[in-house]
């Protein structure tokens, strides 16, 4: 592994999505001296664990604005790095049992349209026509959004940071930071194995991030709002009729989310992932 450098315009602490993305994106802004340091492999924190749901939806402009950003980029990624992923885009059904509801996809749908996606409102027939197992007794109607999908958080934060490496960047993994403190403008990032000076930190250590946050209270910095939650999903076996159907039509089914039951299913090869 390459030594240590002492000095970088930004030190990232953490290399999971969050921080392969920022060292991704600086090198694409024309920071190229910047420096990743993982205290373990890339994508040991929660990366590792997700499902990989690639969502647009949002009652939130801006989170939307990202989350359709994030699919433009993931689109182009593979090829751009030269890093191949599975990324599939299979579209998502997300159910309304109340009219509240559908006034709030009817908000969501004219945001992305605005934004230049084609987020659509169903009646329950329509997104039957979709997804043939469904019942659809207790909907008042279904948004679909064409861009949802999933993708594999590990291959993708492998080709942020392989685009970042080949830009430029230095990714430091089995590095833990240990400390910063200030000298005069610079920070100075401290690990186990030498110090950094640098102009910003950025902290992207996950579920981690609070108690690094810490470390910056003595320079006026605050702690960090977050709460760690542990979370799951169950991975079913596979179910006759689902091959059958992905056989027949040639994809995969678009994902269901039931945000009033609170739930979403994705096909899983020809079973399902149920996240709760
Ligand atoms: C079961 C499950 C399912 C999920 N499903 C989805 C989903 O479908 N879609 C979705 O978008 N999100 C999902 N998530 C959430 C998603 O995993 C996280 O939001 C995302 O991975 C956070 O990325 P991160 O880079 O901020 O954090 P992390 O991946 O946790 O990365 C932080 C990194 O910082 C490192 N680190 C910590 N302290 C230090 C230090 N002092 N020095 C150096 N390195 C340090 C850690 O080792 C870690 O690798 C899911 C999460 C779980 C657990």
């Amino acid at each position: 592994m390459a030594e240590l450098p002492t000095t970088a315009r930004v030190v990232i602490i953490g290399g999971g999505a969050v921080g392969a993305s920022a060292l991704f994106h600086l090198a694409k802004a024309g920071w190229t001296d910047c420096l990743l340091l993982e205290k373990n492999e890339l994508t040991a924190g929660s990366t590792w664990h997700a499902a990989g749901n690639v969502p647009t939806f949002s009652s939130s402009w801006s989170i939307m604005n990202l989350q359709r950003y994030s699919t433009e980029l993931y689109r182009g990624l593979a090829d751009a790095v030269e890093y191949p992923m599975n990324y599939h885009v299979t579209g998502a059904l997300r159910l309304a049992h109340t009219k509240e509801r559908m006034q709030e996809f009817e908000r969501a749908a004219s945001m992305g349209r605005y934004q230049g996606m084609d987020i659509d409102i169903l009646t329950p027939s329509e997104a039957q026509a979709r997804y043939p197992f469904m019942e659809t007794h207790d909907l008042a109607g279904v948004l679909y959004d064409p861009n949802d999908g999933d993708i594999d958080p590990a291959q993708l934060t492998q080709a942020l940071a392989k685009g970042a490496r080949d830009m430029g960047q230095t990714i430091q993994r089995f590095t833990p930071a240990t400390g910063v403190r200030r000298e005069g403008d610079d920070w100075i990032v401290e690990t186990e194995k030498g110090e950094i000076r640098c102009e910003y930190v950025v902290n992207a250590a996950g579920y981690y991030a609070q108690r690094v946050g810490e470390w910056f209270k003595p320079f006026g910095g605050r702690t960090v709002p977050m709460m760690v939650m542990s979370h799951q999903y169950l991975l079913s076996e596979e179910v006759p009729e689902i091959e059958a159907w992905t056989k027949e039509a040639g994809g995969k089914l678009p994902l269901l989310r039931d945000v009033d039951i609170s739930y979403y299913l994705r096909q899983e090869k020809h079973g399902f992932n149920l996240g709760p």
